[in-house]
């Protein structure tokens, strides 16, 4: 059964540089004219839906546009065009005071330098957003200690954030975000600072929280491995626009041009290496593997 759609973005664009917003960057030589004169085009013609419960990944080389279209969900940075809807709200047609209200209670975000408050503790750190919602101390402390147990941070609670290493802060800002009981989160690429080893680690525990708190989740990441392992549903993103969106094993399978399947040989080469098809061990399962719980656990047909 189709989930509902929670994420709904249509034919965002976003221009640094200009504020002319007419401009028709669909036409080649206008698009030319205009990125001479200095303007640069981050996103062009995004449109995408992200259904209740997926891990809906976009995936891209630096600089194509994922970190400016995770930004412009929450009007962080404002789109030039298009229209944001959450939960079957007009985000782009929220107020100062709406918009801020919808930030604190409807999406949670995720970023790759933690973004902790240093000079808090992890406790303070992970009750923050309940604070700012108004919930009173005694269950907002109980409930931030109940997501630091989950993630096996007991006895850290009252230190601070550089007392932690990488993945025990990028532990900290995932429960915080998990605390906010926001239905929504944004992560931008969030375990990309992490050591290999951690960063598996990682992706394992957001899958294991995620099979138990069911998230509507939009992952960015550069990793293609990351992506098919996290991801329900993928968008490939090139130069501000979205070349493919499908499940792991449509992209894997039927790679749209030639910039994706440049990704999937390279990510090939490397289950070639790990050895597909080997009996998996322990937790590391085969990508192969990946493909199918994942797109088993509510992969969908594309709907955008
Ligand atoms: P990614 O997250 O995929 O690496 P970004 O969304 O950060 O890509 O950037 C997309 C493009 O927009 C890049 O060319 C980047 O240089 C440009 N860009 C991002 N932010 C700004 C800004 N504030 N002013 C001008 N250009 C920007
Ligand atoms: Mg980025």
């Amino acid at each position: 059964m189709k989930k509902a759609p929670v994420i709904k973005a249509s034919n965002l664009s976003k221009m640094f540089g200009s504020a002319n917003k007419s401009l028709n960057i669909n036409n080649p030589s206008v698009r030319t004219q205009a990125q001479n004169n200095g303007v640069v085009i981050a996103l062009s013609g995004v449109s995408f839906t992200v259904n209740q419960g997926e891990i809906f990944v976009v995936m891209g080389l630096s600089g194509s546009g994922k970190s400016t279209l995770i930004r412009c969900l929450l009007r962080l940075i404002e789109p030039t065009t298009g229209q944001i809807v959450v939960n079957g709200k007009d985000v782009t047609a929220m107020d100062e005071a709406q918009l801020l209200n919808f930030r604190r209670t409807e999406v949670a975000m995720v970023f790759q330098h933690y973004g902790l408050l240093p000079h808090r503790t992890v406790l303070d750190n992970v009750s923050f957003g309940l604070k700012l919602r108004g919930v009173p101390v005694k269950e907002r402390e109980e409930k931030a200690m109940a997501m630091i147990r989950k993630v096996g941070l007991s006895g850290w609670e009252r230190n601070y954030p550089s007392q932690l290493s990488g993945g025990m802060q990028q532990r900290v800002g995932i429960v915080r975000a998990l605390a906010q009981e926001s239905d929504i989160f944004l992560m931008d690429e969030p375990f990309s600072g992490l050591d290999p080893l951690i960063r598996r680690e990682m992706q394992e525990q957001l899958l294991e929280l995620q099979a138990e708190f069911d998230k509507t989740i939009v992952f960015v990441t550069h990793d293609l491995s990351e992506a098919l392992r996290l991801g329900n549903r993928l968008a490939i993103m090139k130069d501000g626009s979205i070349v493919q969106i499908g499940a792991p094993q449509e992209i894997m399978a039927r790679p749209v041009d030639d910039y994706v399947r440049r990704f999937v040989v390279d990510e090939q080469r490397l289950a070639q290496i790990a050895g597909i098809g080997k009996k998996p061990v322990g937790k590391l399962r085969t990508l192969s593997g990946f493909y199918t719980e994942r797109v088993a656990a509510g992969g969908e047909e594309d709907v955008s």
